[in-house]
C-alpha cells in the first residue's frame, strides 16, 4: 500500500494518477482528463490506482474513451491493451511509436535486445512484473508533433522530445505553462538512454528545448509530484548528468576501468543494479558515449581496451 493519495488533480479536469512506490520503474505515473472526451495519457500505473481514480470521478474502466501514449516504453503503453478490451477505446501513439508499440518483437527490436547475452534476463523480468505487456496492442491511430489532441474543453499539445527513445513525447496541458515531461523526468538518477532507439545527442536537445520552453509545471513520470519550484533548476541539473557520467567513463578509464564490461561493472551509470538485466542497459548507455567520445577524438580503443588520446 502506498502512503499516499492515489491521485491529485494539477489543474481542473486533469488528474494525476501516481504510480505505486513513489511511480518507480517498473510503476509510472499515468494522466486522466476528466473531459467530454474521457483521457488517459500512458496507462502504466496499477491498475488499481487507474480504477480507483476512475471511480473517485464517478466514472468506470468502461468509460474511457481514449488512451495516448507517450512513448512504447513498458512502464508506460503499460495496461494499455487490458483496458481497451474493457472500454473499447482507442488507443494513439506517435507514428514513431508503432512498430514498439504494436508487437513484442517490434519492442523487442526498439529495446535492440534480441539475441544479447541478458535478453533471457530482460524476458524474466517481464514475466515477473509485466505479464501485461506480452500482447498485441491494437494502435487505432496517430498523432503528429505540434497538432492539439482535443479533449473537450482539455488541450493536450504533443511535443516530440526524442532521445529517451525515438517517439518519446511530452505534451503541453492547455498551452505550454504544464508540460508532462514523461521521462525527462527529473529523477536523481538522471537520463535513461539505454535503447537501441536512444541517442544521447537527441536527449540532450529535448532537455535544452524544455528549457527553453521556460515551462511553470513539469510533470514527471517518475515522481509523484509535479515540479514548480526551482524547475529550471532541476532541468539544468538533469541536464548536467550526462557530463557527469562521460566524466565518470574517462576517469575510470584513466585507471584502467577500460573495456564495455568493465565499466558496466563498476557500475558507472546506476548506482547499483538490483537485477542482471541492468547490465544490458548500463551496457547500451555506456556504448552510446564511447561512442561520441571516439568520435570526438578523446579516446581510441587498442586491444579491445579504451585508451584516452590525452
Ligand atoms: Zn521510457
Amino acid at each position: 500500500m502506498s502512503d499516499y493519495p492515489a491521485h491529485i488533480e494539477i489543474i481542473p479536469q486533469v488528474h494525476l494518477i501516481r504510480g505505486e512506490n513513489n511511480a518507480r520503474f517498473p510503476e509510472a505515473n499515468t494522466l486522466l482528463i476528466d473531459d467530454e472526451i474521457l483521457t488517459l495519457v500512458d496507462a502504466g500505473s496499477s491498475m488499481k490506482n487507474i480504477e480507483s481514480t476512475l471511480k473517485d470521478l464517478g466514472h468506470s474502466m468502461p468509460d474511457l474513451d481514449r488512451i495516448v501514449l507517450t512513448h512504447f516504453h513498458i512502464d508506460h503503453k503499460g495496461h494499455a491493451s487490458e483496458i481497451q478490451k474493457i472500454a473499447d477505446c482507442e488507443i494513439i501513439c506517435h507514428e514513431l511509436a508503432e512498430t514498439g508499440v504494436k508487437t513484442f518483437q517490434g519492442m523487442v527490436d526498439f529495446y535492440g535486445i534480441g539475441g544479447h547475452k541478458y535478453y533471457d534476463d530482460w524476458r524474466a523480468l517481464l514475466d515477473l512484473r509485466f505479464g501485461h505487456v506480452m500482447s498485441e496492442y491494437t494502435v487505432t491511430s496517430t498523432f503528429s508533433d505540434g497538432v492539439t489532441i482535443d479533449c473537450g474543453h482539455t488541450e493536450l499539445i504533443p511535443i516530440h522530445l526524442p532521445g529517451h527513445t525515438i517517439d518519446h513525447t511530452c505534451f503541453g496541458i492547455n498551452g505550454l505553462e504544464t508540460i508532462f515531461l514523461v521521462d525527462i523526468d527529473l529523477t536523481r538518477f538522471g537520463p535513461w538512454y539505454g535503447n537501441k532507439v536512444s541517442d544521447i545527442e537527441e536527449f540532450k536537445k529535448s532537455v535544452d528545448r524544455v528549457i527553453e520552453m521556460n515551462p511553470s509545471v513539469g510533470i514527471s513520470s517518475h515522481l509523484i509530484n509535479p515540479v514548480t519550484d526551482g524547475l529550471d533548476e532541476r532541468l539544468h541539473a538533469f541536464r548536467a548528468i550526462f557530463d557527469e557520467r562521460e566524466q565518470r567513463i574517462l576517469d575510470s578509464i584513466s585507471k584502467g576501468i577500460d573495456t564495455i564490461e568493465k565499466l558496466s561493472k563498476a557500475p558507472t551509470i546506476y548506482p547499483r543494479i538490483p537485477m542482471d538485466v541492468y547490465y544490458a542497459f548500463e551496457m547500451f548507455m555506456l556504448e552510446k558515449h564511447i561512442e561520441l567520445l571516439k568520435r570526438d577524438g578523446l579516446l581510441r580503443e587498442e586491444n579491445k581496451c579504451f585508451v584516452l588520446e590525452r
